[in-house]
């Protein structure tokens, strides 16, 4: 792009040299450093920026929530306020509401599914303001399906699995909304709540489940096959904590799977289910709740560092946000100053003291 003197100019005007922080780089802490802002990326040349004295914080990419829910702009902010800086919508029925909420300067940037796909018999088919055409039925309206999601933006598909007989798509749904999706260039979430739906899911060729099966640990067999299919897993133990609590199941079942699918090698990502939606087992609150789940996740037997890659990189890479998870010259600004070191004590991420949302600078009062 051609930089003229006035856009030159502006650039200017919005550099910020962060100096004296450690960086995470998605192994360990850098020594001490300087991180120059420019306009909305990171950028090299600090001459002429405003220096913010860090004091020896740590400096994380933007926090990266890979299962949230849509409903208003605090929503954003809240996500903004804890350091999550991109969250990635897993069903909001609203294209209105979605269209005003993507792109906003200094807010949490978002992806979409748009309207998940849901079986006629399903808890979510009951939810208030599913529109009818989350409904599918047969493989035909499977495609048309997603032809109507491609062509009204949806940057992935959601699909709502449950086990044979409770009331979700058949496998035939699954495996043509799939097959459609990839033939479209779209990665499929999965959703499965126990081992049945996860077989589901695996059968039709899913590239991302989210949710833990709360019937059952997955056995080392199936999570080593979880892992040589390629699939990724957000296991939402925040969601499946509650959840359990509220119903009796077995979290145990939920963290277990977890750490049989790390152990076998499958990438985790950190995702909430962040929710404000009437009618459902459990509301997760924005923002607060991803650092819930890095806890969790460490709980289940992540290490902090496979946490923190769990919450950036790794979450930019499967969704394919080669612009953000790093911090590296020429990527989006997306940034959280924290004190205290989370590779030493995954609670520290909680501290945030400024964020910047593409080289928007906030301070969480
Ligand atoms: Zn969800």
């Amino acid at each position: 792009m051609a930089i003229t003197p006035h856009a030159q100019s502006d650039a200017e005007a919005g550099r910020t040299a962060l100096r004296d922080v450690r960086v995470f780089d998605g192994r360990e802490l850098s020594p001490p450093r300087t991180v120059v802002i420019d306009g909305g990326v990171i950028g090299t040349d600090a001459s002429g920026a405003r220096v913010v004295e860090a004091g020896g914080a740590v400096l994380l990419p933007g926090l990266i929530d890979a299962h949230i829910h849509l409903y208003d702009r605090d929503s954003l902010r809240r996500l903004r306020d804890h350091g999550v800086t991109t969250g990635l919508d897993m069903a909001t029925w609203s294209l209105e509401l979605l269209a005003s909420l993507r792109g906003i300067p200094g807010l949490t940037d978002i992806r979409s599914a748009g309207t998940a796909a849901l079986g006629p018999g399903g808890q979510h088919a009951k939810f208030p303001g599913v529109p009818a055409d989350a409904i599918v039925l047969d493989p035909e309206q499977a495609r048309r399906f997603v032809d109507t999601r491609v062509a009204e933006g949806s940057d992935y598909l959601k699909i709502v699995a449950e086990a044979p007989g409770q009331g979700g798509p058949d496998q035939s749904v699954l495996d043509a909304l799939t097959a459609a999706a990839h033939a479209h260039g779209r990665k499929v979430v999965v959703h499965a709540t126990n081992t049945d739906a996860y077989s589901m899911a695996r059968a039709a060729g899913a590239d991302l489940i989210t949710h833990a099966p709360l019937d059952r640990p997955l056995s080392a067999e199936e999570a080593a096959a979880v892992a040589a299919e390629g699939r990724v897993v957000i296991p939402t133990l925040t969601m499946m904590e509650g959840v359990a609590a509220a119903t009796g199941r077995s979290f145990a079942a939920a963290t277990g799977s977890v750490a049989a699918l790390h152990r076998a090698g499958v990438p985790i990502l950190a995702g909430t289910d962040a929710n404000s939606q009437p009618g459902v087992p459990f509301q997760v609150a924005h923002g607060e709740s991803l650092h819930h789940e890095l806890e969790l996740l460490v709980a289940a037997g992540l290490s902090t560092l496979d946490a923190l890659r769990a919450a950036t990189v790794l979450p930019a890479r499967h969704f394919g946000l080669d612009d953000r998870g790093a911090i590296e010259p020429g990527l989006r600004a997306d940034l959280v100053l924290v004190d205290g070191d989370p590779l030493a004590d995954i609670r520290a991420t909680r501290a945030v003291r400024t964020v910047w949302c593409g080289g928007v600078e906030h301070s969480p009062t």
